[in-house]
């Protein structure tokens, strides 16, 4: 309430101002009248003067009246040239950071709502760079001075920062501005001020910020090179553009972008194409899974009195059918595609030796950028004899041609789960041992269902649960596993698959030797544009992180290659404002955006609102008419902040979702858009609907229903 009476203050004042016509006294007519007038009263009562002055601007500019430049233009007419810079730079600064408090004050807060996960990525970028920002915008006098005040009040920037980046920034065109004020007789025209020739050389002023980060990079560049006592020369011409490292599905899509667009590129392997999506990750896991869900169906068929046979199947069929869907994508990564599409791909183990020079087989390749996508590997726990016994990663577990009969999953992340399920129902034995809960990042209501969903399916679940080491004896391998109330269990296994993590892949190709940082995650350290320490080096996808995605390492790949291109005249930020992803669990867990848990934490206001699919004709028809979506929106509007589904389908479901947030389509827009009967995507208009109706706008209502009776008379 009390932000409320302030701007109802605010706008009252304002009001006044303009009702009583009190920017007549702020004109140049008006200065110019009454100019000998206050010289005079400057030269008997110096500070009173500069104390009327100083609040006068200070109300000015707290308020974002109109009259700022004016008064600059007055403390040159009243003070002269050297009392009128300090003075009007000084108001003017502590009037701007009243300015920036009381919109930070009132409106801050219902942003921060509103454009929740946007502010993250403007908050950050403003920590990072906003001094630097605020400098420039400060020197370039046609970004009006109260939109600044009021825009940066709304981000994470320090008081502090502001008022000193404000002054320094404000000093030059302040000094212009004050000189024009002492020249205030031969001044016709407030315009005036602003010559060509002025706003050329203030233009110059706000390039400088731009060319000191170039100088600064320059610098940088050398500096590194000696502490790292190398005697890097940039070369004077470059056979590449640019030299990518690492073919999946990062690197491939950031050749794939700079073949697009006309520069040489170099694309260097070390292993297999299509990196881990297509050889270990996404692709094999998904065909295993769907092999999973072909026996499932056949079985629920019987279930449901529709088909009598025993289902037979053979596990190294399955296993097969995994590598011939690895086989029958392959082309899409193939090294003779990327030739076709103009990349020069090379098979060989890449190495950085200086800013601008791989070497590859022997072969040293100068380059302007370079782009580091060299993905993650499997983490390998250190358990106490864990080499002594037969463990897989998701790396490995591809070769197995033989079923396991007793499978121990360590770790409950997306693969661990996914991979869990599958196995047990291909009739392994599973246990999977979690150190803490199941899917950690997502909310427990849906987690629930994953966990009896897993169950339901023979998968033996220990969360809580921290592996103590492994033993083998006479043949048998058991891994000691510990529950958190200190209950020590033996679990004997044929095979154990660790899938406790991922780890980003930085060593042993040359970063080391550059100094490039690695952050406390494992990541290559980045900003916002994917450049690490060195300008023309990137890094994106699993080693750039922060999310090890597919989709993500392509998204990233697309800003790597355009960036690394095209930086030096214009560079594109990553907008991570809009991530979905699955977990291709038997149901499916879809999101994208805030969980009930992250909102809290973040102190974010929400609303659910829950659409069940038991309700779901086409969920009825297919048998599998469990799970939900959920959606997360601002209290009493209808703006998506986030998604969580459920069920079959999710991950297909959550598309629209996808979709509407990135364009800031709201509920009421998808209950408006005809979804074809009978289908899983109709769960989408429902749960649009449901919010609606829990939205009804009663008091009109009641008056609806007044209408109608009295139509009926
Ligand atoms: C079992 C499993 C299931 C998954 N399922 C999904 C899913 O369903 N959806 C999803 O979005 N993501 C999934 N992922 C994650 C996804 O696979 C990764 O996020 C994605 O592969 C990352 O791509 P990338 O290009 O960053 O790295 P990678 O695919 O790891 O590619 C990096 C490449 O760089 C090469 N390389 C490294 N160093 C050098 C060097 N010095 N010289 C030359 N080459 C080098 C490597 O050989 C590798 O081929 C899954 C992962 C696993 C393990």
């Amino acid at each position: 309430m009390k932000r409320w009476w302030l701007l109802l203050l605010l706008i009252l004042l304002g009001g006044l101002f303009f009702a009583f016509d009190l920017q007549r006294f702020i004109t140049l007519e008006t200065l110019k009248n009454s100019r000998d007038e206050l010289q005079q009263a400057y030269r008997t009562q110096p500070l009173r003067l500069i104390g009327y002055y100083a609040s006068v601007y200070i109300i000015i500019a707290a308020l974002s009246l109109p009259g700022a430049a004016m008064m600059t233009l007055a403390a040159g007419a009243i003070f002269g040239l050297w009392v009128g810079i300090p003075v009007a730079v000084i108001s003017a600064s502590i009037g701007a950071t009243f300015a920036f408090w009381m919109s930070r004050y009132v409106f801050r807060d219902a942003v921060q709502q509103r454009f929740g996960e946007r502010m993250v990525a403007i908050n950050e970028g403003i920590q990072r760079d906003g001094a630097f920002y605020l400098f420039t915008l400060r020197l370039i006098p046609i970004f009006p001075f109260f939109m600044i005040n009021l825009l940066m009040g709304l981000t994470a920037m320090q008081t502090g920062t502001f008022f000193w980046v404000s002054l320094l920034g404000m000093l030059a065109g302040t000094a212009i501005y004050v000189n024009a004020g002492t020249e205030l007789g031969l001044l016709t025209s407030f315009s005036g001020t602003l010559s060509p020739g002025l706003i050329g050389s203030l233009a110059l002023l706000a390039v400088f910020p731009w060319v000191a980060r170039w100088g600064l990079e320059h610098v940088r560049m050398t500096r590194m090179s000696r502490m790292r006592g190398k005697n890097w020369t940039k070369p004077n011409r470059f056979e590449r553009n640019l030299v990518v490292i690492g073919a999946g599905a990062a690197g491939l899509v950031t050749s794939y972008v700079a073949a697009a667009a006309r520069a040489r590129v170099t694309l260097i392997e070390a292993n297999r194409m299509g990196g881990d999506c297509l050889n270990y990750g996404c692709v094999p896991s998904k065909a295993l899974i769907r092999s999973a869900a072909f026996l499932r169906e056949t079985r629920r068929a019987r279930e449901l009195g529709i088909a009598h046979a025993a289902v037979e199947y053979s596990f190294a069929d399955i296993m097969a059918r995994v590598r011939r869907v690895i086989t029958t994508v392959e082309p899409h990564d193939s090294a003779q595609r990327y030739a076709e599409l103009g990349v020069e791909v090379i098979h060989g183990k890449a190495r950085v030796t200086s800013p601008w020079t791989v070497e590859v087989n022997g072969r040293s390749i100068t380059t302007r950028a370079i782009v580091l996508a060299t993905g993650s590997r499997p983490v390998i726990p250190s358990i106490p004899g864990l080499e002594r016994v037969r463990y897989y990663t998701s790396d490995t577990i591809w070769s197995l041609t033989e079923r396991p009969t007793r499978l121990v999953v360590l770790g409950a992340g997306p693969i661990g789960c996914e991979l869990a399920q599958a196995f047990a129902l291909l009739d392994c034995e599973v246990t999977l041992v979690a150190n803490n809960g199941l899917l950690v990042r997502e909310d427990a209501d849906a987690v629930a269902l994953i966990e009896t969903a897993l169950r339901m399916d023979g998968v033996r679940l220990l969360t809580q649960t921290n592996a103590v080491r492994c033993e083998c004896e006479a043949g048998e391998q058991h891994l000691i596993v510990r529950h958190k109330d200190g209950a020590e269990n033996s679990l004997p296994f044929d095979a154990l698959l660790c899938a406790v993590g991922r780890t980003a892949h930085t060593e042993g190709f040359g970063l080391e030797e550059l100094g490039i940082p690695v952050s406390k995650k494992g990541h290559i350290e980045t900003d916002a544009w994917l450049q690490t320490l060195y300008p023309n080096v990137y890094a994106c996808g699993d080693v750039a992180g922060p999310y090890q995605f597919t989709h993500v390492a392509g998204h990233q790949g697309w800003y790597a290659s355009v960036n690394a291109l095209f930086g030096s005249v214009k560079r594109f930020k990553v907008d991570y404002s809009v991530i979905p992803w699955t977990t291709f669990t038997h149901p499916e867990l879809a999101r994208v955006g805030l969980s009930e848990a992250e909102a809290s934490r973040r102190g974010i206001k929400y609303e659910v609102t829950r659409y069940t699919l038991e309700d779901l004709d086409r969920a009825i028809t297919d048998e599998a008419a469990f799970g939900f979506v959920k959606v997360l929106s601002p209290p009493g509007r209808d703006h998506i902040v986030g998604v969580t589904i459920v069920g079959d389908h999710a991950s297909d479901l959550l598309a629209e979702f996808v979709l509407a947030m990135k364009h800031g389509i709201g509920l009421k827009k998808i209950l408006g858009t005809i979804h074809t009967y009978p289908t899983w995507s109709e769960a989408n208009k429902y749960a649009a609907g449901q919010w609606r109706s829990e939205h009804l706008p009663g008091r009109v209502l009641d008056w609806v229903e007044k209408y109608h009776a009295w139509r009926r008379g």
